[in-house]
């Protein structure tokens, strides 16, 4: 079974490349994110116990979520398998873990199944420009007070990138399993570097720089 961790800053394109990776190496996505806006949307318990948490961009508690996880992995119940176990050839972490809190559970749960995470994959963004995407958004929209929001949502969700969750990179970067990628690359190359790194397959040799 192999284990990737995502990382990297919010909008810095997790899930879209995580979607298209889950496409070409059957590995299966879980999208903590995803799967908490179901339960605010299937207006479950969790649901409406979130549903403030997820709409400031603050963390949900790490109890809640690392139940969650534990479900898929031992597969007792993964929302995002729908009972039938797909995770079983591995699957590619997109928002989990976010605190250190959550990645020595993840190391705890896996070993369980006698299992690891392989890598962490560091997707690399310019924040300023992240910001700028939002902002363009909203001018587009036309709706000023929505777009205030969106803008100090992703204020919110950065702040708490760099606080909670960027503590993490130290944890994995002592197991030296942190790999890192230029998410500032078009779509497509970002996708097949993932890939290259995943299938563990030989890149292409870096053209010496030219120290002139
Ligand atoms: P992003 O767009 O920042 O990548 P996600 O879709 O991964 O966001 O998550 C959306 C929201 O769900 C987060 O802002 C947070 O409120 C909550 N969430 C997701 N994963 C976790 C987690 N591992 N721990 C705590 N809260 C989480």
């Amino acid at each position: 079974m192999k284990v990737v961790v995502l990382f990297g800053a919010p909008g810095a394109g997790k899930g879209t490349q995580a979607k298209r990776i889950e496409e070409r190496t059957g590995l299966k996505h879980l999208s903590t994110g995803e799967m908490l806006r179901a339960e605010v949307e299937a207006g479950s318990e969790i649901g409406k116990q979130i549903a403030g948490t997820l709409a400031q961009g603050s963390l949900v508690p790490d109890d809640m979520i690392i139940n969650l996880i534990e479900g898929c992995i031992t597969g007792r119940k993964c929302p995002q398998c729908h009972g039938v176990d797909s995770c079983r050839k591995g699957f590619i972490l997109d928002g989990f873990p976010r605190t250190i809190r959550q990645a020595e559970a993840l190391e705890s749960l896996l070993a369980v199944q006698g299992g690891a995470v392989d890598s962490v994959i560091l997707l690399e963004v310019d924040e300023n420009i992240l910001a700028e995407r939002i902002r363009t958004r909203v001018l587009e929209s036309g709706d000023s007070r929505r777009a205030d929001d969106s803008v100090e949502t992703l204020k919110n969700r950065l702040r708490i990138y760099h606080k909670q969750t960027e503590p993490i990179l130290p944890f994995y970067e002592a197991r030296d399993m942190v790999v890192r990628v230029d998410g500032m690359k078009p779509i497509d190359d970002v996708t097949e570097e993932l890939n290259d790194i995943i299938t563990e397959k030989p890149r292409a040799p870096r053209a010496a720089s030219c120290a002139c």
